[in-house]
């Protein structure tokens, strides 16, 4: 796959094979083009004007940008999050709730997915209630976490989950996000700045550089169960 910003060729001759359920971890230097990369696997890149792909992506076999498939399931299969997102001005109950109540469940289903995920990322009961605009950046980050978990996704794609937290908080997340692998099975794919977050908590690296991949590789610290 080559991916272009007009006449800019933000991705170079990417030709790999993600396994599921596992968590593959991407590192390089700062406009290598891993939130190209991240973007590309649900489609965001569709809205960026001159944005082009050559190439395919497949998820189970399905051509992603061809074979007609819908962006929106594609986006409920492949749940992605950013590295600063922008919550919506409702509680973080309703935050979470969100995507779930997009996709027409019940409530009661609703309620038992927001408090599951809610949990998993370490969000008390209490704090549900509260406006996510009074929690710090990694506060936020782990409601939207928490609102792509509760779609449950087959493919959850993380920018930077640990980004700005000191070493005890990115061991929170990190942990928080591999235990939630742990009892799904749930394919994961993050961004982390940290070799050694990585080799506590990827089966996988891909390093890159200047739009290639320099290195991928598998880890052998972690293994999944
Ligand atoms: P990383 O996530 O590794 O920091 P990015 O994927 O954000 O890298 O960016 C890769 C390259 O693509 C950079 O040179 C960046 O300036 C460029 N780029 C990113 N988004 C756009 C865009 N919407 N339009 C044009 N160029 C972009």
């Amino acid at each position: 796959m080559d991916l272009y910003y007009g006449s800019f060729h933000a991705l170079k001759n990417i030709n790999i094979d993600i396994p599921e359920k596992e968590i593959t971890a991407f590192i390089g230097p700062s406009g290598c083009g891993k939130s190209t990369f991240l973007k590309s696997l649900n489609r965001m890149n569709d809205l960026v004007e001159g944005c082009r792909i050559s190439g395919d992506i497949k998820l189970d076999g399905v051509d992603i940008y061809k074979d007609k498939m819908d962006v929106n399931v594609l986006r409920k299969r492949v749940g992605m999050v950013f590295q600063k997102p922008n919550p919506f001005p409702m509680s973080i109950y309703d935050n979470i709730a969100y995507g779930p109540r997009n996709m027409g469940l019940d409530e009661a289903e609703v309620q038992r997915r927001v408090r599951e995920a809610a949990a998993f990322v370490g969000l008390s009961d209490e704090l549900l209630e509260k406006s996510p605009f009074e929690l710090s950046g990694g506060q936020k980050r782990r409601v939207a976490i928490a609102g792509v978990m509760a779609m449950h996704p087959r493919v959850l794609v993380l920018d930077e989950p640990a980004a700005g937290l000191d070493p005890e908080g990115r061991d929170t997340i990190l942990s928080q996000i591999r235990d939630y692998h742990e009892k799904t099975g749930i394919t994961v794919l993050l961004v982390s700045h940290s070799m050694e977050d990585i080799a506590k908590y990827a089966n996988r690296v891909l390093v890159m550089h200047r739009a290639k991949i320099a290195m991928y590789d598998t880890c052998l610290l972690y293994t999944s169960p």
